[in-house]
């Protein structure tokens, strides 16, 4: 699963760590710095992506463990990278 996020200007090196279900709430918003968008549409999209991998990722780890009774963890961090960069 996604542990964590953050989001963060492009303009000004802005950053504030989130919560991955709340990197959509900043869609359009605006930088409290200097007013640039921090998550354009494309962005937007990219993560939305990579949130229905993660969730598809806990599922496969679910059905993994109910046939095998062991853990396995993948998990999705620096998310960072795949979405500013
Ligand atoms: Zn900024």
């Amino acid at each position: 699963m996604l542990s964590d996020a953050h989001v963060k200007c492009d303009e000004c090196d802005w950053i504030l760590s989130v919560k991955p279900e709340e990197v959509l709430d900043w869609h359009n918003k605006c930088c409290p710095v200097c007013g640039a968008i921090i998550v354009n549409d494309a962005e937007f999209r990219a993560f939305r992506v990579l949130l229905a991998i993660s969730r598809f990722s806990d599922w496969c780890n679910r059905v993994y463990k109910f046939f095998t009774g062991k853990e396995v963890e993948m998990h999705v961090t620096h998310i960072d990278s795949v979405k500013w960069r």
